[in-house]
C-alpha cells in the first residue's frame, strides 16, 4: 500500500478562523486548495481509515447545536386519523448510537475481513448534503431547502413533520420529534406530527467563517472542507493513494460528502448495524432521475409558497 497523503496539514482550521478575524466571515471559506467564493458549493472529505471512534465530534455537534434541539409540549395532541406516528425522543436525549432529533451525527463501526486481512473502520454518519436532494425537492411545504453553497437544511419554523423528507431520502436521515412546531398552532389533530431534524452542516458557523464543530474538534483531523471541485479532486487522490474507494461522489446523483476507504463500501455496508436511524452504505441511484418523482416535485413546488401564508397565520394567532 502506498503512503497516504496528509491533507489535514493544509486545512483550514487556522485559515478559517483567520478569515473570520479578518472580517471576511461569510464571504470566503478556506479549503485545501483555495477559498470558496460566496455561494460556491462546499463539500467535505472524510478519510475514514483515520477515525479512532473517540466520539469527540458527536459531543461537539451536540454542544454547538443543542440550542436547535426540540423542546416538545406534552401531552401530545391525538392525531385524527392516526396516520402519522408519534415519535418522542425527548426522554432519550442521551442516545448516541443512531440518528435522532437530538443526535445528528453518530459513529458507525464496520468490522470484517477483506483481501486477506481483518478490518475495523469507523464511519461518522450524518446527512450527506446531496446535490439534487429529494428531501428538499419533494417537501410539500418547502421547509427542506438546498442553499446555494450546497447545505441542505430543514426550517423548523415551517416543517409540519409529515416526514416526506425521510421517506424519499435514500438513507432515511431526517428524524421526527412530535409535540413541537407549527402543526400545534394550526392543525394539531390533522397535519404532520412534529418537526424533522438532521445535520444542518453548522450553517450558522459557516456563515460566520467558522468550520463545522465536528471538523474542528477531531483529534485526527480526518475531515477536510472546502470548494467541492477541490475537495473531490483530493478525495480521488486519496483513494488512489490508498488503492481505495469513494462513497458520495456519485451516490444519489452526487453529494457534498466524500467518504474514502481502503475497503469497498459494499463490504463495509455488509458489516454494519443497519435500521432506523442507522443508514446503509450501498450504492444509490439518482433518486430525482425517477420520472414519477420529477413529476411529484413539479406538483409540490407551488405548495411551498403556502408555507409563508401558514407562518403569517400562526403569527396572527399568537398576537
Ligand atoms: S442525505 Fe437525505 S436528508 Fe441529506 S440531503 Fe440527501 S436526501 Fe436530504
Ligand atoms: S456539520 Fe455540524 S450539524 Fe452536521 S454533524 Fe457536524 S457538527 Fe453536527
Ligand atoms: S472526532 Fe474524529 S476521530 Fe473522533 S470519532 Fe469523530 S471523526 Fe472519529
Amino acid at each position: 500500500m502506498k503512503q497516504k497523503k496528509s491533507f489535514s496539514g493544509n486545512i483550514s482550521r487556522r485559515g478559517f478562523l483567520g478569515l473570520a478575524a479578518a472580517g471576511l466571515a461569510g464571504a470566503m471559506m478556506p479549503g485545501t486548495a483555495g477559498a470558496a467564493r460566496r455561494g460556491e458549493e462546499i463539500a467535505t472529505l472524510l478519510d475514514i481509515e483515520s477515525c479512532i471512534n473517540c466520539g469527540q465530534c458527536v459531543q461537539a455537534c451536540r454542544e454547538v447545536n443543542g440550542h436547535k434541539y426540540p423542546e416538545p409540549e406534552k401531552p401530545f395532541p391525538e392525531m385524527f386519523p392516526a396516520r402519522v406516528k408519534t415519535e418522542d425522543w425527548s426522554e432519550k436525549r442521551d442516545i448516541s448510537d443512531r440518528l435522532t432529533p437530538y443526535n445528528w451525527l453518530y459513529i458507525q463501526t464496520s468490522r470484517g475481513h477483506y483481501n486477506g486481512r481483518d478490518f475495523e473502520i469507523h464511519i461518522p454518519r450524518r446527512c450527506l448534503h446531496c446535490q439534487n436532494p429529494p428531501c428538499a425537492n419533494l417537501c410539500p411545504w418547502g421547509a427542506a431547502v438546498r442553499e446555494t453553497n450546497g447545505i441542505v437544511r430543514i426550517n423548523d419554523r415551517i416543517c409540519l413533520g409529515g416526514g416526506k423528507c425521510r421517506d424519499v431520502c435514500p438513507w432515511l436521515i431526517p428524524q421526527r420529534q412530535t409535540g413541537v412546531g407549527m402543526y400545534l398552532d394550526l392543525m394539531p389533530r390533522f397535519a404532520g406530527n412534529g418537526v424533522m431534524y438532521k445535520c444542518d452542516r453548522c450553517y450558522d458557523r459557516i456563515a460566520l467563517g467558522k468550520i463545522p464543530a465536528c471538523i474542528e474538534v477531531c483529534p485526527m483531523q480526518l475531515q477536510t472542507i472546502g470548494p467541492r471541485e477541490s475537495i473531490l479532486r483530493q478525495a480521488r487522490e486519496l483513494a488512489q493513494d490508498l488503492d481505495g474507494y469513494i462513497y458520495g461522489d456519485v451516490e444519489n446523483g452526487g453529494t457534498n460528502t466524500f467518504y474514502v476507504s481502503p475497503v469497498p463500501f459494499e463490504v463495509l455496508s455488509d458489516n454494519i448495524v443497519k435500521g432506523p436511524g442507522r443508514p446503509h452504505l450501498e450504492y444509490v441511484e439518482n433518486t430525482m432521475a425517477r420520472s414519477e418523482l420529477l413529476t411529484a416535485a413539479l406538483i409540490t413546488a407551488p405548495l411551498a409558497g403556502a408555507a409563508a401564508g401558514l407562518l403569517s397565520l400562526k403569527a396572527k394567532k399568537k398576537s
